[in-house]
């Protein structure tokens, strides 16, 4: 069964700093997996940065980008290790730091306070209202106190000719890729919890089938499609015979292990135009457009000795399995609850006539 969503409600308020913690979901994994990217290629940026400002003739520049290699390598240790809100914190310190450093020394007009504004996102996402908003105010703070110290001082040590341009337009670059990359991100995360909660939502977390409210959605979609053609449609429920014993002999597990392998041969029997569902504990149902009853009967005959053969033991005990049909035409999406009644007694019938058989209705 999948795990549960991220999204589940927590018993304690989110801390600053919240960020899904490792393993915990598959966002939550992807998120880490992307930081430890941002770290590398960070740590990567700053190699090409130092030779950069030494060519540039900026050695304190150069130095700061080489303290920086070392935190963001330090950082994806901590990560790989599972120190995930220290290396965080880590990358942090970096960017506010080098930022700062690079804004004083080079110039406001370098742009190193770009990157500053890649946290407002990282914050707003990460945390709730309750901390964002004073994080984010923090941060403005931060940031007008910077663009002040810099009009007040003016640069500390000034680039040469077009050095500052040339480093402007070098993060410029960056900082747009960094925005994408991180819509990017955060949209495939969406994107995959979306899919998750749409899962959850309509298919049976044991078989894998759809549930019962998603089969009526499917099926009224289907009848309406074929109403205008007047193509036959068929309707066939199923059921495990004694699948209680099969619980009580061999255990619980061992009766779902008999669900799996009952909807694996049902879907592998039915076409993919078919509308299958596990409508109840060991029932199953199915749509079959362009089916008359006559070859539906013939399908779930096609089931049944599959049933029969599927091969299942419980510690060398082969575990034997049967099932029952019920079949019957359908007239169309208002006779779907009757056709369901009808197949239902005609199951009724393939139990009472002594199991594993298919009954039309
Ligand atoms: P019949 O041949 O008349 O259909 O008899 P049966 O034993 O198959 O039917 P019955 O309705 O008496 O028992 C169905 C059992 O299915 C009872 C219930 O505990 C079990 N069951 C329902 N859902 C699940 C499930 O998800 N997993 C397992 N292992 N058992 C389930
Ligand atoms: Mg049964
Ligand atoms: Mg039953």
């Amino acid at each position: 069964m999948a795990s549960p969503a991220s999204t589940t409600p927590t018993a304690h308020p989110p801390r600053p700093f919240a960020v899904p913690q490792r393993g915990s979901s598959v966002a939550g994994k992807a998120y880490w997996a992307m930081a430890q990217r941002v770290a590398l290629t960070a740590a990567a940026i700053d190699c090409g940065y130092f030779v950069l400002f030494l060519w540039l003739g900026s050695p304190p520049l150069a130095w700061v980008n080489l303290a920086s290699i070392a935190m963001y390598l330090g950082a994806y240790q901590l990560i790989q290790r599972r120190r995930n809100t220290a290396g965080i914190l880590l990358i942090w310190l970096e960017v506010i730091v080098h930022s700062a450093l690079g804004s004083l020394l080079v110039g406001w007009d370098s742009g190193f306070h770009y990157y500053l504004w890649l946290f407002i996102p990282a914050i707003v996402i990460a945390n709730s209202g309750r901390y964002a908003a004073p994080m984010v105010l923090a941060l403005l703070a931060y940031y007008l106190g910077l663009r002040f110290a810099c009009d007040h001082w003016g640069a500390l040590a000034p680039l040469p000719g077009k050095g500052q341009q040339i480093v402007n337009t070098l993060h410029t670059c960056l900082v747009f890729g960094m925005f994408a990359a991180l819509a990017a991100f955060y949209r495939r995360t969406i994107l995959i919890a979306e899919n998750r909660l749409l899962k959850q939502a309509t298919l049976d977390g044991l078989t894998g089938l759809n549930n019962r409210a998603h089969f009526h959605t499917l099926a009224g979609h289907t009848l309406t499609r074929i109403q205008r053609t007047g193509e036959p449609v068929a309707l066939v429920l199923c059921d495990i015979d004694h699948f209680k014993q099969v619980n009580d002999r061999h255990g619980h597990a061992m009766g779902d292990r008999v669900l799996v392998a009952v909807a694996g041969v049902l879907a592998r029997k039915l076409r993919e135009s078919d509308v299958i569902a596990r409508w109840g504990g060991e029932e199953f149902l199915a749509l079959m457009p362009a089916s008359s009853l006559e070859s539906a009967l013939e399908v779930a005959e096609r089931i049944r000795v599959a049933v029969e053969q599927v091969e299942i033991s419980d510690q060398g005990t082969p575990v034997p399995l049967t099932m029952s049909f019920g079949v019957t035409r359908v007239a169309g999406s208002d006779d779907l609850q009757a056709a369901i009644v009808r197949a239902d007694k005609a199951l009724y019938q393939s139990k009472n006539s002594g199991r594993n058989r298919a009954t039309a209705g």
